[in-house]
Parts: C-alpha cells; sequence; structure tokens
C-alpha cells in the first residue's frame, strides 16, 4: 500500500489489514507509518512498515522486495501516493510540476513496474490465482478543469498506463484496476500555498466529502472479486459534487 501515512492509503490499509491481508505500508513519514503499523497490530493484524521515497525508482524497487521477502509472495499492490499542486500553467513553478510528475506518474510506474513480476508470479502459484494492481488516479483523470492542468496530465497518464497494463497482463490474471475518487477529506491540500490551500478546504465546506474510508471499501470490494470478475475502473465521488 504505497502513500500509506495518511488519508486514502492509511484508510485502505486499514481496510485490507481488517480483511486479513498482511500488509506493507510504504511513504516517507516513518513515525505516521509505525504508529499505523501499531494500530493494525493491536487489532491482530500484520503489517510492516518501510519508509521509500517513491519518485526513486531504487527505493520503490526496495519497497517491493522488502514486502516479498517478509511475506513470501504478492497479492496485492495499491499505488496511491500522489501529490495534488493547483494553479495555472502560465506562471506556474515548474518544480511543482516535477513533482506531480515524477510522483503520482513515474512513482506509480515504478511501482507497477517492480512489483509485476512478483504479482503475476502469484496469479499462477498463489492460492487465490488471481492478483490486483489498483492504481488510484483521480476525477482529474477523467475530466479537466482549468487550474490544476499539470495535475491533470499526471493522473491521465495514469489511465493509459494502466489501461495498456491491464491488456498486457489480464489473460494471466493479474487484474489492473482504475479508481477515480472526487473529493475526499485528506491532508492533499497542504503541498500548495496557504492561498490555494484556503479554496481547497472552503471546497470541503460546500458539500460532504468522501472519506477515506470510502475510497478504502472500494479497493477492498474490487481486490475481493472472485477470479473471473475484473473490475477495471471505478468513479466515486460525493453524492453533492457535479
Ligand atoms: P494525502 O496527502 O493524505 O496522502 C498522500 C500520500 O502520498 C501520503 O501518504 C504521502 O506520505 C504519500 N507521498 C507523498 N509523496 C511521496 C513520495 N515522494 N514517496 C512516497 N510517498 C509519498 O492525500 P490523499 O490520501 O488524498 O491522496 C492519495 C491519492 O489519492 C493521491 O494519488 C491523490 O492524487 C488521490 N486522490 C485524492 C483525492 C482527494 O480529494 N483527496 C481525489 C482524487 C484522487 P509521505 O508524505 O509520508 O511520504
Amino acid at each position: 500500500m504505497t502513500g500509506a501515512s495518511s488519508g486514502i492509503g492509511e484508510g485502505t490499509a486499514l481496510a485490507l489489514a481488517a480483511l486479513g491481508a498482511s500488509v506493507t505500508v510504504v511513504a516517507r513519514r516513518m513515525d505516521r507509518l509505525d504508529g499505523l503499523v501499531e494500530q493494525i497490530e493491536k487489532t491482530g493484524g500484520h503489517a510492516l512498515a518501510v519508509g521509500a521515497d517513491l519518485t526513486d525508482e531504487a527505493q520503490a524497487e526496495a519497497a517491493v522486495t522488502r514486502t516479498v521477502e517478509a511475506y513470501g509472495r504478492l497479492d496485492t499492490v495499491v499505488a496511491n501516493a500522489g501529490a495534488m499542486i493547483l494553479g495555472p500553467i502560465a506562471g506556474a513553478d515548474t518544480d511543482d510540476w516535477r513533482r506531480m510528475i515524477e510522483l503520482n506518474t513515474l512513482g506509480l510506474m515504478y511501482t507497477a513496474h517492480a512489483s509485476a513480476p512478483h504479482l503475476l508470479k502469484a496469479a499462477t502459484d498463489g492460492p487465490r490465482k488471481v492478483t490486483d494492481l489498483v492504481l488510484v488516479s483521480s476525477t482529474a483523470g477523467r475530466m479537466v478543469r482549468g487550474g490544476g492542468g499539470v495535475y491533470n496530465a499526471s493522473k491521465y497518464a495514469v489511465t493509459a498506463f494502466g489501461e495498456a497494463f491491464r491488456k498486457e497482463v489480464t489473460q494471466r490474471h493479474l487484474r489492473v484496476s482504475l479508481v477515480e475518487p472526487g473529493a475526499v477529506e485528506t491532508e492533499l491540500p497542504l503541498q500548495n500555498r496557504p492561498d490555494v490551500q484556503e479554496r481547497m478546504y472552503e471546497r470541503y465546506t460546500t458539500m460532504e466529502c468522501l472519506r477515506p474510508a470510502d475510497v478504502a471499501d472500494t479497493i477492498a470490494f474490487i481486490v475481493t472479486r472472485p477470479r473471473h470478475v475484473a473490475v477495471n475502473e471505478i468513479l466515486i465521488r460525493p453524492t453533492e459534487q457535479q
């Protein structure tokens, strides 16, 4: 589970652990990950914290290797770590663009690439004879509004990558699924300038947003389908979101 130190990733790690999965929780903030492992273990689950900056391919690979060493195989990967830094294209600080493309797009691709051999192996040798790669995109990967062009681009790329990979591996029983949440109340706005953060948090007050547990439920549904059922894509939004 990448991006597990907060928000959707944390919620999904808890949900999958509650279903009996041994979970590796991956992000940069080790204090948060250690707290999450403690929480999972208190309820009888199994979890392992691995600190990694997923924009670094070697660290993404190492996180996968640690998981396989710890648990013996890899059944499910949820590539969720991401950043959303909003603002117009003209005049943007292009460092913000690199942060998003290097994490949301390339980081997710490194995670998928490092996981693929293990997921394909477990789809043959593992007890369920099917494995899952869930890619967390966004409504921003399906529709564009002005003011977040590079976030949109980073997530549209996930759609193209995921569909190509799905076609390549689905007959080998590795299911590739895309989850596209609308507004979820998390720490995502915090990476923005204070004025942008304020506008983003204001948006949360205009409707009853999704909670991380709502997206976690969706992901848990996807990865618990029977072997012959592949949920390719789910768009999940707050009811009040237009
Ligand atoms: P959070 O900010 O709460 O979570 C982001 C996670 O990504 C954190 O665990 C963070 O951990 C991790 N992360 C950030 N940078 C790196 C890095 N370089 N290497 C490893 N991990 C990293 O936001 P959300 O839970 O909302 O976001 C999760 C995903 O959901 C993202 O892909 C986002 O685009 C997507 N999404 C969110 C929506 C929303 O409304 N909240 C809507 C649609 C999609 P750490 O800082 O410890 O590394």
